[in-house]
């Protein structure tokens, strides 16, 4: 790493701020030590040996400078003694160029001055302190100066601060600002990702492996006509792996590569992004062929002119408008390709994605069953496992878990053995890790009054009760009553991996998911807060059925989703009032629909409820076979999906 800075920054200017610091301090001594030069000064006294001295009568007199300071004068015969040893004589000296023998700061005047005329009364002496002011000009045109000094040296370190160069020590990132923050890996600074530490993405790893390879033999291509792609655009749900595989793309190509995020070019300044996109590309066609790696690109990359109102994100869109320039600028021939990466592609702007731009667009997806046993593979590579771990079972285990959750739950998996003192990982710590991931931390501790549990154990045997009942509910896995995170229980099922979802399919969803409730109201005549997050995942599968899938019929074959994300509603709505009530009818009435069901198919299957939560009660966790033991192979009531009659 230590390579990468060197290569980007090495042209600095030499220019040290720290020498303003320097000169202020050499001054300041400077100062100090011209003005206690020690001829000027008399020996150190205080003020109650000073009043033991007037006393005597050893003091000829009393000057009083600046109101602050004694300059005490001792008579001839005092100066002789040898209690004023210490003090400097000066009687030796002509009059009018008389030193003091003592010299001290005596604190607030008036308390002094009072103390002074009454030992004078007392000891009934003929002494008359003398004021006196001197002035230092050397003194006051240095402390004039000082906020000054002051003042450019907190401008200087502002500025070292804003221009991210705060590491490193040395100065000169005043001038830095424009230049681009990336971070450069090349000959020197070894990437070690490869295309084998990307598991499954075979149809993205297919893509950027034809990036390398135009990097790298570009004449195989061009020779025929064709053009180089300038930029590649990785898109896909966070985790899924677009970062490690522009980093295999680095360790696999051999080329220099610029790698930073998109947010690294906004800055508080106006101009400061497009100056840093000018400075990036200038750098990375200097090493050409290259790679520029821009991750997070919808931190700039969002589409222009939306809050028009605001005004504020014209830097951003300055920023974007010099990436489209200089992405236009190069030619095929200069061998710099940029690779960016998104989670949001559906609010990037639609210049960027536009051929000539970015005209690859890879999908990186969440990895399906299939991928996720080969990602297994990778990250189990480094544990100690036991020896006949089922990497299908595992995989069949974590549906919707993306490459870095996996990752995750392979850690926690060793973590977890750890801590119970185990010599290898086994399924149970696997299994555990997964809960965790999904489900927060147990809290076994947790204080939850009996009849909370009685709520919690009847609320989850309902979803589990009329899942097992419906036929496209997502199968069940296990039921836990033991809290976890912020949720006090949970059914776990095991969903199918759909492309495309029917309409009967979301309905015994959102039945299964209002069962909790429905179980709450079958047996206790009771509901509560519990069922929160069951009621707005059921609101909004509803909502997306009737206003993005067009599966309403009252609502009709239309949807109001824009993919463009071009507009967005803010206080306009796409449809008309009437709409928009009908709109809440209709979701309303699929809610109730299946809350109607839900008890239906509770009270008719009251007694296994019963005998399902009771057993939950009991063992706090029960898996499918219980759920088989107690309703036998799973019946499948498929009801009218309408629900019954009001
Ligand atoms: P993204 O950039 O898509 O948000 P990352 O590339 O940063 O995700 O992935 C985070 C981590 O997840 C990686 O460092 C890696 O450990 C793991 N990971 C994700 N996808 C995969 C994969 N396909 N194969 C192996 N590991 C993966």
């Amino acid at each position: 790493m230590a390579n990468e800075k060197k290569n980007i920054k090495e042209n600095k200017p030499k220019f040290n701020p720290y020498w303003i610091y320097g000169i202020a301090l050499a001054i300041f001594i400077g100062f100090q030590i011209f003005n206690s030069s020690g001829y000027e000064d008399g020996g150190i006294t205080n003020p109650t040996e000073f009043f033991k001295f007037v006393e005597n009568g050893d003091v000829d007199k009393v000057e009083i400078v600046n109101q602050r300071i004694a300059k005490v004068y001792l008579t001839k015969e005092a100066e002789a003694q040898e209690i004023h040893k210490k003090s400097k004589p000066n009687t030796l000296l002509p009059t009018a160029t008389r030193l003091p023998n003592y010299k001290f700061e005596f604190g607030e005047l008036e308390i002094f001055q009072n103390k002074l005329n009454k030992v004078i009364e007392d000891s009934n002496l003929n002494l008359e302190p003398v004021y006196i002011t001197e002035e230092n000009h050397l003194t006051d045109f240095l402390l004039g100066l000082l906020p000054f000094i002051l003042l450019i040296g907190v401008w200087i370190f502002i500025m070292r601060r804003m221009s991210g160069g705060a590491g490193g020590g040395a100065g000169g990132q005043i001038f830095n600002i424009g230049k681009s923050k990336a971070k450069l890996f090349d000959q020197n600074t070894e990437v070690k990702t490869t295309f084998k530490d990307v598991a499954g993405l075979e149809g993205a790893k297919e893509e950027v492996q034809e990036i390398v390879d135009f990097l790298k033999f570009p004449e195989k291509y061009t020779t025929l006509g064709g053009k180089i792609p300038k930029g590649a655009l990785l898109v896909g749900p966070p985790g899924t792996g677009k970062t490690l595989l522009a980093r295999a793309v680095a360790g696999e190509a051999k080329v220099p590569f610029f790698s930073l995020s998109g947010s690294d070019f906004v800055e508080m300044f106006v101009g400061v992004g497009a100056s840093r996109v000018r400075d990036l590309f200038k750098q990375a066609k200097e090493k050409s062929p290259s790679i520029i790696f821009i991750d997070e690109i919808d931190a700039i990359g969002r589409a222009r002119g939306k809050n028009a109102m605001s005004g504020s994100n014209d830097e951003r869109e300055n920023t974007l408008n010099q990436l489209l320039t200089e992405m236009d600028g190069f030619g095929t021939n200069t061998n710099v390709i940029v690779i960016a990466a998104t989670n949001r592609a559906d609010i990037l702007d639609k210049a960027l994605m536009r051929a000539g731009r970015f005209d690859r667009q890879i999908f990186v997806d969440l990895p399906d069953i299939r991928e996720r046993k080969e990602i297994f593979e990778v990250h189990l590579r480094p544990l100690k496992k036991e020896k006949d771990l089922d990497l299908d079972f595992l995989s069949r285990q974590t549906p919707g878990f993306s490459g870095a959750d996996i990752a995750n739950v392979c850690n926690e998996a060793a973590l977890i053995a750890a801590r119970n003192g185990k010599k290898f990982v086994d399924k149970q710590d696997f299994l555990d890790a997964v809960d965790r991931i999904i489900g927060g931390l147990e809290k076994k501790n947790k204080i939850i009054t009996p009849s909370e549990k009685r709520a919690v154990a009847y609320h989850e045997a309902g979803h589990a009760t009329v899942s097992w009942m419906l036929e496209h509910a997502a199968p069940l896995v296990k039921v836990t009553i033991v809290p976890r995170g912020r949720s006090l229980g949970a059914a776990w099922y095991l969903p199918e991996e759909r492309l495309i979802v029917h309409p009967e399919q979301m309905l015994d969803e959102m039945c299964a998911a209002l069962g909790g409730r429905a179980a709450e109201k079958v047996m206790f005549d009771k509901i509560s807060t519990g069922a929160l997050s069951d009621l707005e995942k059921v609101t909004k599968q509803a909502r997306a059925m009737v206003t993005i899938y067009g599966l309403s019929d009252k609502v009709g074959n239309l949807t109001y989703y824009d993919s463009s994300g071009q507009n967005e509603y803010g206080f306009t709505k796409p449809y008309s009032e009437k709409t928009a009530e009908l709109i809440d009818k209709e979701i309303s009435d699929i809610i109730e629909n299946q809350y109607r069901r839900a008890i239906k198919l509770l009270e008719d299957n009251k007694d296994k409820l019963t005998e399902l939560a009771e057993v939950l009660l009991v063992k706090e966790v029960i898996f499918k076979d219980n759920l088989e033991k107690i309703f036998g192979s799973r019946p499948f009531v498929v009801e009218d999906r309408e629900g019954p009659a009001k």
